[in-house]
């Protein structure tokens, strides 16, 4: 499909902020790609153009039942000023099977991925240096704009990329979180819509973490709906838990979000023969660990922190203190190994990267 672009003069263009002002998802580049959907034509005409509003009908369906996904991937400026990329098939096979989970049409891959392309390719000077850990972050998404009040697979579509400079996630060095474990609310039931990165499961989740947040903690950690005892994931980061040299992360087991770090965490591990275990975990298996000192480590893994140290977790009015609240050996050492890699410090054997 080819792609048409309709590019601002250079005089409109706006210059990216210092990177100390970027914070996350605050300022957004100067294009998009744009490109609708409807029954009869299927995906057609997309479009890089300037930034800005959409015009929708107030009916548009997503205002309504919320058929919206979305992605999230990140741009590197790595050696030789080339700009990086890291596994953004595997972002866009997933927003695939996010569609289809909500009954939302599958995309092009060939074609959105030359339309990311060509996209970061007009908005390159947008892309920060990388010698202070920002990044492009990229955010694909879909939306369903057909007028109505039914409540049925929509028979219109909008796909659009925009791009936002984001800041170091770490800009003062490491910041272990603290946690709060709830049992009043869950984020995914068996059968439910936690493996697709879909709005719903965004909105649902903002009442645990406003509440953790009034009482002082950072995050939430997720148990399973069924029981609540069992850990799921962390806001919006998979997690794994270091029990003396025994790493174990909960099992893709429907209603968690299948990350891509996770998966490229398990992938690091298993080439540097650590043992991995992935199974269900209990909270109180992680509390009972940590009485008797075994609990060595516990991290989040997540395109936005790529790695996140577990500090504390407040599970039933009781604190569990991790590695004194200080960040471990192995989630350095993989923070140190990915980000080396996305921003092609280090060579790839796996074929993550994709340079531009
Ligand atoms: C996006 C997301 C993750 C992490 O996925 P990555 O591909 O590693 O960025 C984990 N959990 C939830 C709920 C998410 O939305």
């Amino acid at each position: 499909m080819e792609i048409k672009t309709e590019i601002l003069p250079p005089d409109q263009r706006r210059s990216r902020p210092n990177d100390k002002e970027l914070g996350f998802g605050k300022i957004f580049t100067d294009h998009m790609l744009v490109m609708p959907y409807d029954v009869n034509r299927g995906w057609h005409d997309p479009v890089i153009r300037p930034y800005g509003p959409f015009s929708l009908d107030p009916a548009a369906m997503v205002l309504h039942y919320g058929q919206a996904i979305f992605e999230g991937l990140k741009a590197y400026r790595g050696e030789n000023d080339r700009i990086y990329l890291f596994r953004p098939h595997s972002n866009l096979e997933r927003m695939n099977r996010s569609a289809s989970r909500m009954c939302m049409p599958e995309l092009p891959v060939d074609t959105v991925f030359d339309g990311l392309k060509a996209l970061l390719q007009v908005d390159a000077d947008w892309v920060p240096p990388a010698d202070d850990g920002a990044s492009l972050y990229i955010r694909p998404t879909m939306v369903a704009t057909e007028a109505g009040l039914g409540v049925r697979p929509a028979l219109e579509y909008l796909f659009f990329i925009i791009l936002s400079p984001v800041g170091a996630y770490y800009p003062e060095g490491f910041n272990p979180v603290k946690i709060y474990v709830t049992d009043s609310y869950v984020r995914a039931v068996p059968g439910g819509a936690g493996e697709a990165k879909t709005a719903g499961n965004y909105a649902a989740s903002i009442m645990a973490a406003v509440e953790a947040q009034q009482k002082g903690f950072t995050q939430v950690l997720w148990l399973d709906a069924s029981e609540r005892r069992f850990v799921e994931e962390v806001g919006t980061m998979n997690i794994f838990f270091v029990f003396n040299d025994r790493i174990v992360t909960p099992p893709l087991s429907g209603s968690i979000l299948p990350g891509i770090t996770r998966d490229s965490v398990l992938r690091l591990l298993a080439d540097w023969e650590l043992p991995v275990e992935e199974r269900a975990i209990a909270i109180d298996e992680v509390f009972a660990a940590n009485e008797r000192g075994e609990l060595r480590e516990v991290f989040g893994t997540g395109t936005a922190a790529v790695i996140s140290p577990v500090g504390s977790l407040h599970y039933q009015g009781r604190d569990c203190q991790v590695n004194q609240g200080r960040i471990g050996d192995l989630a350095l050492r993989l923070f140190n190994e990915l980000t080396a890699i996305q921003y092609g410090r280090k060579a790839d054997p796996y074929n993550w990267v994709i340079r531009l």
